[in-house]
């Protein structure tokens, strides 16, 4: 007869892949359960929080206080941190379902869609969260150089992320030096000759992707004035519609915002940040690197809550030295693990993951890998709690893992030289960084390399 998981004797096993936000509120529901339940927190990186740490722009630190309820998850005595440890490589999926009753994948979206227009590879042209990973200090960019010797910048897209790229673009050394950026890129930033910048929507007014707090914020900036052009401010009906919807009342506020800045004299401080909308990059151009963009002018079509934006065919040409496209992110395969090209998700139904429409045993995602790369720290929450349940209403039809052990695991991977970082040595790393930080006024000063953070453990 097979065990009964769950129990104290055979705790339900689970892995959960990437120490993001998703990986620990689904770490959390699966401790609500009335099962016993054992967690083991894998991550490519020695440290823990993913987004939180390398995504969360450094000037936000007040959102980063949601790492203090992920480390009371973290101290559970059913949880473990299996950090730097890169699954799909140091270990399979298929290896991990050797030592867990069941995996949930939450390691996030971590690549950027592209524009896939001429000149997007010239010198000069950027993704943005390559930019957002190096001002953060996410070891795969510390080696990334971004050429802010040119006055004009110009970042496409009007999520969120675009307006942390051009915050940290628009403001001041001393609005940054107290943060948690890294000396390298406030050095950088320092020396940065940018002066414009221009944020440019394919869309309208009514149909921004950022939040009103985030746009707010750039109407208290120290040396830079915000310019809106109040004839882009126009709404056709259909725009009129969709503010009217109480659902939409965060769009109204951008609107609302934007029309604040619109009535505004234009300023005089040393930086200007120019919102733009209607107008979609069709050309980057610049002999070796980026020197003009070529843009076209767009209007919408289609009804209240569909409008798309449709070229009109008329192009106009302006300066561009630095170009970050900021149009979203997607999520990457994890190999033996089935993969939805189209939506760059893992397919799943409620979170259990599917191959050709039917649920795998045993294999989960929440988070960005499930649903795609939409939504603030908060909306991870319910996503992995529907995944946890329909986990736990699945445990009586799971087949029990042949190798039910932590340390087994371990032993694979050290064997496999993989030195393998604990929650403790995280701390240490933690500790290690906020030292560092203190010396110079901040609130850390992160290790870039991960030779560095395995070295304080
Ligand atoms: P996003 O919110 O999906 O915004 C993407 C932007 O890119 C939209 O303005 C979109 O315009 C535009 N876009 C897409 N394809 C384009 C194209 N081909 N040409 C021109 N523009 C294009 O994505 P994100 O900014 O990467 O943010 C991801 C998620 O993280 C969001 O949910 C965001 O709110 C969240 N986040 C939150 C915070 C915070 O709370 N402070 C900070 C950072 C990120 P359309 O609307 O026309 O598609």
């Amino acid at each position: 007869m097979s065990e009964q998981l769950g129990t104290q004797q055979r705790p339900l096993r689970v892995a959960v892949v990437g120490a993001g936000p998703s990986g620990f509120y689904a770490a959390e529901a699966l401790f609500t359960s009335e099962m016993t339940v054992k967690v083991d927190m894998f991550d490519r990186l020695p440290s823990p929080f993913g987004l939180v740490r390398y995504g969360v722009a450094p000037d936000h630190y007040k959102i980063k206080n949601v790492i203090k309820i992920y480390e009371k998850i973290a101290a559970r005595e059913n949880f473990s941190f299996l950090g730097n440890v890169k699954v799909g490589k140091d270990i399979s999926a298929a290896e991990l379902q050797t030592y867990y009753d069941a995996v949930i994948f939450s390691c996030g979206s971590e690549k950027e869609k592209t524009l896939g227009i001429p000149g997007e590879d010239l010198a000069g042209s950027y993704a943005a969260s390559e930019f957002v990973w190096w001002y953060n200090g996410h070891p795969d960019c510390v080696n990334n150089k971004f050429d802010l010797s040119k006055e004009i910048a110009v970042v496409i897209g009007q999520g969120n992320v675009a307006l942390d790229v051009a915050r940290i673009l628009c403001k001041t050394v001393d609005e940054l030096k107290m943060t948690d950026i890294t000396q390298a890129a406030l050095d950088a930033l320092a020396q940065s000759k940018v002066r414009e910048v221009h944020l440019i929507g394919r869309r309208g007014p009514a149909q921004t992707a950022f939040t009103p707090v985030e746009i707010r914020e750039f109407g208290a900036l120290a040396e830079c004035d915000v310019v809106v052009n109040p004839d882009e401010l126009v709404l056709n009906d259909a725009s009129k519609t969709e503010l009217a919807d109480p659902r939409n009342a965060p769009k109204k506020k951008n609107y609302d915002i934007l029309g604040g800045f619109a009535r505004m004299p234009i300023g005089k401080k040393r930086k200007r940040l120019i919102i733009h909308f209607y107008e979609s990059p069709r050309e980057l151009k610049g002999s070796g690197a980026v020197e003009k963009l070529v843009l076209e002018k767009n209007e919408l079509s289609g009804e209240p809550g569909k409008q798309k934006a449709k070229g009109t065919g008329k192009l106009k040409e302006m300066n561009c030295g630095v170009f970050f496209r900021s149009v979203g992110y997607r999520g990457a395969p994890i190999p033996g693990v089935p993969f939805r090209e189209d939506w760059a998700v893992l397919p799943n139904e409620g979170g259990r993951i599917t191959d050709n429409g039917k649920p795998l045993s045993g294999l989960y995602c929440a988070g960005w890998i499930k649903r795609g790369p939409s939504g603030i720290i908060g909306t991870n929450k319910p996503c992995s709690q529907e995944t946890a349940q329909n986990l736990l209403a699945d445990v009586p039809n799971l087949p029990p893992c042949p190798q039910p052990d932590t340390n087994k695991v371990i032993e694979f991977l050290t064997k496999k030289g993989i030195k393998v970082v604990s929650f403790k040595d995280w701390q240490k790393i933690d500790a290690a960084e906020i030292a560092r930080g203190a010396k110079v006024g901040k609130p850390r000063e992160k290790f870039l390399l991960v030779s560095e953070m395995l070295s304080v453990v």
